[in-house]
């Protein structure tokens, strides 16, 4: 007997389309052919990136009826929504961050009552305990490193909560649910000023305009010897898609395993930029974060036989050339009024 033709796939759902990761995303699934609904709180005029072949909506995914009308008549959700930043936002919104399990929650019944094929949940290297984050000496951290539990206060339970919610969804709902644990993902056009900014989009900055004012001097948050990992966008997108199709249902790293200081970082902005070092103002009593955060990538290299591999100094590049223009457009538009 003749198969029946088969119709045109449902939507991708993708939140938090309007900001940085969920952006690049949209722009990779339609790539591939995929059709997507993008959903933000923002106007689509704030959007980072915005895509008319999309179905563009603006909905505040806290209301159980808007995660609804998300969720309603997709084949799968990858879920990015969130109040977040860089650590200065973390460390002054904690109950906004918190605020965010109601965007999961909602999400995640919607799924399940709407019949979605599988939810992808963005969790993060704040999950990860502080104690294994004290001295540069700490070892990477590995997915099971994650309990006991004592992660950042704030962002950090949420998504640990949030991901054991996904879990729980699997097996008492049978509602298919993957977790990737980004680390420091950075690339053009994310937030690059107003407080919301990484170190790698905010160093970006404050070196493209030490260099267009020729000011010759640069500020930095903590002693410069805090330890990272930065993960190119690039990376981050191609992770995300590896972890949605993949068949492991436990939380995974999406994280380079290039380890920099921030001092290390603001020296390759330097040679990027082509400028002479810069005088470096530590500022000690500013946010700084954990002392040392990196990712093992031992299972998703087990797994999925992968793992980011964009060098810093050439995802930084395209990066710097990117806040640079911001920078340079935002001038040109204040000297104008
Ligand atoms: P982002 O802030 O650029 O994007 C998040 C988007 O979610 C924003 O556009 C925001 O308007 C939207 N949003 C917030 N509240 C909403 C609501 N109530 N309803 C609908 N939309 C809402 O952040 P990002 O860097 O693109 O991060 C995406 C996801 O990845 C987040 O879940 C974040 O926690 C996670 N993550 C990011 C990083 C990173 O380095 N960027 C690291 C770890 C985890």
């Amino acid at each position: 007997m003749a198969s029946a033709p088969e119709g045109p796939r449902a939507p991708a759902l993708v939140t938090g389309a309007g900001g940085f990761i969920g952006g690049h995303l949209v722009a990779q699934l339609l790539a591939r052919g995929r059709a997507v609904r993008a959903v933000d709180v923002r106007p689509t005029c704030a959007w980072q990136q915005h895509f008319p072949a999309a179905e563009n909506r603006r909905l505040d995914l806290r209301e159980a009826d808007s995660a609804r009308a998300a969720a309603d008549g997709v084949e799968e959700i990858f879920h990015l929504a969130a109040d977040m930043g860089g650590v200065g936002f973390l460390g002054s919104h904690r109950a906004d961050c918190m605020v965010s399990t109601l965007i999961d929650t909602h999400l995640l019944l919607a799924a399940r009552d709407a019949r979605v094929r599988q939810f992808f949940f963005a969790s993060s290297a704040c999950v990860y305990p502080l104690g294994a984050q004290v001295s540069t000496d700490c070892a990477p951290l590995a997915e099971a490193d994650a309990y006991p539990a004592d992660p950042e206060d704030g962002y950090g339970w949420a998504k640990l909560f949030s991901e054991r919610m996904c879990r729980h969804f699997r097996e008492d709902h049978g509602l298919e649910t993957r977790v990737a644990r980004y680390h420091n993902i950075y690339g053009p056009h994310g937030a690059w000023d107003g407080g919301r900014e990484k170190a790698p989009a905010a160093i970006c900055r404050k070196v493209a305009h030490a260099q267009l004012t020729g000011s010759g001097e640069i500020e930095l948050w903590g002693d410069g010897r805090q330890l990272r990992t930065f993960t190119h966008i690039d990376d981050c997108v191609a992770g995300t898609l590896l972890v949605a199709e993949g068949p492991h249902a436990d939380p995974v790293n999406i994280g380079s395993a290039e380890r920099v200081t921030i001092d290390e970082l603001v020296t390759l902005v330097e040679e990027i930029a082509g400028i002479e070092p810069l005088v470096r103002r530590h500022l000690l009593d500013a946010p700084q974060g954990v002392r040392a955060r990196s990712s093992d990538n031992t299972l998703v290299r087990e797994r999925y036989g992968w793992e980011p591999s964009t060098r810093l100094r050439d995802g930084l590049a395209s990066t710097y050339r990117w806040v640079r223009d911001q920078v340079e457009a935002r001038q040109r538009s204040t000297s104008r009024h």
